[in-house]
Formats: C-alpha cells, sequence, structure tokens
C-alpha cells in the first residue's frame, strides 16, 4: 500500500541541525556528497518533532552496502537476512541501511506462511517502498539530508500531531505479517502518551493469540523493551486490556484470574510502577528482578501445591522454581544470565528470615543481597506481612554500614 508522497519542508517543521548527532550527519552528509539520497528514519525523525531526545540515529539510502562499505572506512556489514551496515564512531555507531521492498516471491507474491506471517522480507526497494513496509505513520517519516525536509507518503506527520499510533495499510493484514507490532503499538502509544487510531486497536484482541507464533527469543527483547524502558505500568494495563498479556505471561495471567489474587496483582503493580521510577532516575533496572516480580505469584502457587503433598520446604520450592521456568520460557524465552539471579532473588526470601548468629552477616555480602531485600520490600508494600522483617533489615543495614565505616577510621 502507498500513498501521495508529501514533502513538509523545512520551514514547516522543528527539526535543527543541531538537535541531531554529528555522527549521523557526517553519514548523510558523506553519501549526500557522493550522489546518493540520504535520510534519516523512524524513531529517530519521530523523537526530534517531538522534542525528545533519540535513542539512536538510523540512516537509509539508496546506496547498495558494498557501495555504503567502501564511504566509510570504520564500517563493517552486518546481518544475515538482510545486510546493512554499521558505521562506527567510537564506542557508538550509526546504522545504515538500503531501501527495502516486501519482498516478492517467484509467483509474483510476498513470501508468506499461512497464517500469513513474513518469511522473507529482503529485497531492496524504493523510498516509496521502503516507507510503505513500515509499521506506523509516524515511523515513516524521512528527513531529508539534500533539502532538510521531511518526507512522508502515508499521514505520519498529522498522526504526530493528533497523537495517534496509525499502522501502514491494512492492520489485520499488517499484524497477520508480524505479531510483534501488536506489541509495538501498545508500546510506542504508552511511551509516547499516545492512542491507537481505534482501527489500529480494533484487531488486536482477537489476533492476540498469534503472539504464541512469535520466536521465544524476540519476545524476550521485546518484554524487556515494554517493562524495562521506563513506561512499563502503561504499557502492562494496555497489554492486559488487550489480551496480549496472557500471551506473555500465562502463568501469570492465570494466578491473576484467581480469586485473592490482590497481593500479586500489588506486587506486579508495584514493581512496575518502582521500575518506571527507577528508570527515571537513571538508576539500573534489571531482567532478573524483573522476571522475580513477574513469576513469584505462580512459582509460589505450586510449591504451595506440593508442600500440602507433603514435599520438604526447599525440595517444593526447588520444584516450582523449575516447573515454572520451564512453561515461562516455551512463551518468553529467559538466558541463563537473568533466570539465574532471578532464582537467588527467590532462594534468599525465606533466607532472609533467620535472624540468628552470624547468618546475616553473611547474607548482607550476597551479591544479590540488596536486590533481595528490595523485592522482600516490595512484597512487605504488596500486602505479605513482612513489615517487621523489613524495618529489621533496615535498621540491620544502617548499623552494619556504621560499623564499616567504623573500621576505615
Ligand atoms: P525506539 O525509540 O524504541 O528505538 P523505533 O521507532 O526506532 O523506536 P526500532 O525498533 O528501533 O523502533 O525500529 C526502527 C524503525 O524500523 C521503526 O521506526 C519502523 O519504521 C521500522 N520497524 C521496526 N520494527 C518493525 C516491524 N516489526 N514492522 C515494520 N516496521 C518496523
Ligand atoms: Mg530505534
Amino acid at each position: 500500500m502507498s500513498e501521495e508522497k508529501r514533502i513538509i519542508s523545512r520551514s514547516e517543521h522543528n527539526i535543527s541541525r543541531k538537535s541531531i548527532r554529528d555522527e549521523a550527519l557526517k553519514v548523510l552528509y558523506r553519501l549526500k556528497k557522493n550522489g546518493f539520497d540520504a535520510y534519516l528514519v523512524g524513531g529517530c525523525v519521530r523523537d526530534l518533532l517531538l522534542h525528545e531526545e533519540p535513542k539512536d540515529f538510523d540512516v537509509v539510502t539508496n546506496a547498495q552496502p558494498e557501495q555504503i562499505r567502501k564511504l566509510f572506512r570504520n564500517s563493517r556489514i552486518v546481518g544475515r537476512r538482510f545486510k546493512i551496515v554499521h558505521v562506527r564512531f567510537g564506542r557508538s555507531f550509526i546504522e545504515v541501511a538500503t531501501f527495502r521492498s516486501q519482498s516478492q516471491g517467484s509467483d509474483g507474491h510476498r513470501q508468506v506462511d499461512h497464517a500469513g506471517m513474513v518469511l522473507r522480507d529482503n529485497v531492496f526497494g524504493t523510498l516509496e517502498e521502503d516507507a510503505g513496509r513500515r509499521d506506523f505513520t509516524v515511523n515513516a517519516l524521512y528527513y531529508n539530508v539534500h533539502d532538510f525536509s521531511v518526507v512522508e507518503y502515508s499521514s505520519g506527520f498529522e498522526d504526530l500531531n493528533s497523537r495517534q499510533i496509525r499502522m501502514i495499510g491494512d492492520p489485520t493484514e499488517r499484524y497477520r505479517e508480524d505479531p510483534v507490532r501488536m506489541l509495538r503499538a501498545i508500546r510506542f502509544a504508552a511511551k509516547l502518551g499516545f492512542e491507537i487510531e481505534p482501527q489500529t486497536a480494533e484487531p488486536i484482541r482477537e489476533l492476540a493469540p498469534l503472539l504464541q507464533r512469535v520466536p521465544s527469543a524476540r519476545l524476550f527483547e521485546e518484554v524487556l523493551k515494554l517493562f524495562l524502558g521506563g513506561h512499563a505500568v502503561a504499557c502492562f494495563d494496555a497489554l492486559c486490556l488487550f489480551g496480549l498479556y496472557e500471551h506473555l505471561f500465562p502463568l501469570t495471567h492465570y494466578c491473576l484470574r484467581q480469586q485473592d489474587s490482590r497481593d500479586v496483582l500489588s506486587l506486579v503493580r508495584n514493581a512496575l510502577r518502582s521500575t518506571d521510577e527507577r528508570y527515571a532516575s537513571g538508576l539500573p533496572v534489571t531482567p532478573a528482578f524483573l522476571f522475580a516480580v513477574m513469576l513469584w505469584g505462580p512459582m509460589n502457587q505450586i510449591a504451595d501445591r506440593h508442600r500440602r503433598s507433603g514435599m520438604t520446604e526447599a525440595d517444593a520450592m526447588q520444584t516450582a522454581v523449575s516447573q515454572v521456568l520451564s512453561l515461562q520460557t516455551q512463551r518468553v524465552a529467559i538466558p541463563r544470565r537473568f533466570s539465574s539471579p532471578m532464582q537467588d532473588i527467590w532462594a534468599l526470601q525465606p533466607k532472609l528470615k533467620q535472624r540468628r548468629g552470624r547468618k546475616p552477616r553473611r547474607l548482607i555480602s550476597h551479591p544479590r543481597f540488596r536486590a533481595a531485600y528490595d523485592f522482600m520490600l516490595l512484597r512487605a508494600e504488596s500486602g505479605e506481612e513482612l513489615t517487621q522483617l523489613c524495618e529489621w533489615w533496615t535498621q540491620y543495614q544502617t548499623d552494619h554500614a556504621q560499623t564499616e565505616i567504623g573500621h576505615v577510621r
């Protein structure tokens, strides 16, 4: 699907070259000097128009990867399915891609599977074709280095001003091609404070089960963007509303639907709120903590069942942990470097009850103590009877810190 090209001239928009990173400008100018078209595209143009600082600057051009590669000494071609070029500047790099079109199979049709999901999408194209294969109109705005205008083929500029997330083309078809676009719609709406335009929102509920077809590793990446990007509470609420959450965290969803799920819901929401606050103040946020929060309810429920059937405390929890992990990772992968600290946070919870003898001293020096303590505070805040224990540990840390200072002196 393509619509008419529209050029928003330099005087009609607010993007100033001063707000574009020097490295990105260098890349654009060199491409231009060598006779190629060169544009900034995607999130950076959207964010510049919204007066936000872009995370990264993406460049598109009609130059092919080998041609781009020759223009920049510190560049390399990356990507198996679709080749793009990374131009390196110190520790950061600018991503330069050649215009792409929706690829056509030998019969002249795009290669899709029986559910309409795109299998191949790696053919060079024109600017217009490149615009047509992007997801939302506000993500398909191009900043042209030749005349500093902004170019669009769908209503991106207008949608940006009326704060709408609108799918390019037929929403149902585009979600079928790539179900992750449903999550992206939620994420951009939450992040930008935009509305999802009604026709773009309408099919999501019904198509939500298509998420089951998305590889778990890709969903892991998306889950991090949804919940560790500073707008976790808004994303969580929207994901639940659109029936998407249950396909990401089916066990947690099941827990939340039961009676007496108040504590589970409180823990999730309080933790996400605190994650958003940490993000806003520049503090680190970790996937291990996020998954510990999301899966705590289901893990406990299963552990309870095992306890009732006569397992020892330790066995009940250990068995529940492996069961929850094995079920959850069928949907959303959790790399071991995160699932293992997640398990530490959980394993420390019962241990934090032991306040006698040398145990507290040993616990406090555990590398995961601080995360486990924060986790316990959230549990207390969410209704579990732990207030006294939390106060004890808070005091213990203050005293301990004082002793340490005493030693230094
Ligand atoms: P962010 O600020 O989160 O990085 P972004 O818009 O830059 O937002 P990216 O995931 O970095 O998002 O993708 C860059 C651009 O590539 C998007 O703006 C969009 O035009 C296009 N794009 C990315 N993913 C898809 C997708 N699944 N379907 C269609 N277009 C996509
Ligand atoms: Mg981006």
